[in-house]
């Protein structure tokens, strides 16, 4: 699966936000049976209205969504580079995850801040030098030992050398890693994640909001709105009180008079849990017929066997051909029957990369 992990100071709202997700996995947990939840992952449902458009003309017993995991990441302090509090662990944390959350508070209050005020850019800051410095300290000693290697004639050595140098040079200049990308092409890329920088995942920056704000943000989440924007990352608005308030409301119209309260359309959860979808780089493809309709979930970029491969390895591996209808002519023939019929169901081979929307068929040898 794919992950996201959730970072930011002490008493940011993290652990508020994260209850909420996990609240939100609880209750989806009930109707799909493999929705896991462990202490400190959630697994939740990727809202997508394709799938219930889906499921209605080929009337599927069951909907099954494609789920995103979230994992609380605590224990960040000023120093964490240098291995204060739970610096260590954290870190190591971080580098196992494919994205990061990066929540910060907007809200003012009683609640006491670690710095002792509320100034969200700050402790954005805060948080990204630690991640640089324990970048910079990695990749130097990286350096060291690819300088080593590259003497004794290793390819792979002298292939990593020139992008770790590039990176040591961003992070000297006081820049995260991934104000490289855009620079990059496709197998420069693959090196920079083989170095498993800190700073070089992708970020989204959640500005956690008092309930007044929660449909409209305020003065500091547009602060963060612009820094975002600076980055070439996002930022979304939202209320972890409310939102731990609204994941406890099970029936379906006391959530939405609620939701019309605050002035909402919908929860901000699932704002955000479509905003860590776009953030992982990921798309999305069906399965559909009578039994259930399904979304799984596939890295941008990838090919119809790779696909194949996250329903089963064996479609993988036997893979000889996806049968493929796009979303939106699934729709308008009013099915897979309508489509053929209509010429609208294509045969692709192993080369064929992966559409967003696309509802397959494998074909495969067992
Ligand atoms: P963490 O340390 O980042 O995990 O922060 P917590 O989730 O434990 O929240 C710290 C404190 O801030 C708690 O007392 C929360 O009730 C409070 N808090 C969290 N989110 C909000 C919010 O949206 N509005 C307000 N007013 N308080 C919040």
């Amino acid at each position: 699966g794919f992950n996201c992990g959730i970072v930011g100071l002490p008493n940011v709202g993290k652990s508020t936000l994260f209850n909420a997700l996990t609240a939100t996995a609880a209750a989806e947990a009930a109707n799909y049976p493999f929705c896991t939840i462990e202490p400190n992952t959630g697994r939740v449902a990727v809202p997508d209205p394709r799938l219930d458009a889906l499921a209605k003309i080929a009337k599927s017993g069951k909907i099954l969504p494609t789920q995103i995991e979230f994992v609380d990441i605590a224990g960040l302090v000023r120093g964490a580079s240098k291995g204060e509090g739970l610096g260590n662990q954290f870190l190591a944390n971080i580098r196992e995850v494919d994205a990061v959350i990066h929540v910060l508070r907007c809200f003012e209050g009683e609640v006491t801040h670690v710095e002792g005020s509320v100034d969200p850019i700050r402790d954005a800051e805060t948080v990204e030098t630690e991640l640089m410095l324990a970048d910079l300290d990695s990749v130097e000693k990286r350096i060291v030992a690819l300088e080593k290697r590259a003497r004794g004639q290793d390819k792979e050595a002298k292939e990593l050398l020139p992008i770790a140098q590039r990176v040591a040079e961003v992070l000297r200049d006081g820049k995260p890693a991934r104000v490289l990308l855009p620079q990059l092409d496709a197998e420069e890329r693959r090196q920079l994640r083989l170095l498993q920088l800190l700073t070089a995942k992708p970020v989204l920056y959640v500005c956690n909001v008092e309930e007044e704000n929660a449909a409209a943000g305020n003065a500091l989440s547009e602060k963060v709105a612009a820094m975002a924007a600076e980055q070439g990352a996002e930022s979304v608005v939202i209320s972890a009180a409310i939102e731990a308030e609204i994941a406890q409301l099970t029936d379906p119209a006391d959530k939405a008079e609620f939701l019309e309260t605050l002035g909402l359309e919908e929860p901000g959860l699932a704002k955000l849990i479509r905003a860590g979808y776009r953030l992982l780089d990921l798309l999305t493809f069906f399965t559909v017929g009578p039994k259930e309709a399904r979304a799984w979930t596939v890295r941008r970029g990838a090919k119809a066997p790779e696909a194949a491969g996250e329903i089963h390895t064996d479609f993988q591996r036997g893979f000889i051909r996806a049968e493929t209808i796009a979303y939106d002519d699934y729709v308008a023939c009013n099915g897979e029957t309508g489509a053929k019929e209509a010429g609208k169901m294509r045969v692709e081979g192993s080369e064929y990369v992966v559409k967003d929307g696309d509802v397959f068929h494998f074909r495969f040898n067992v």
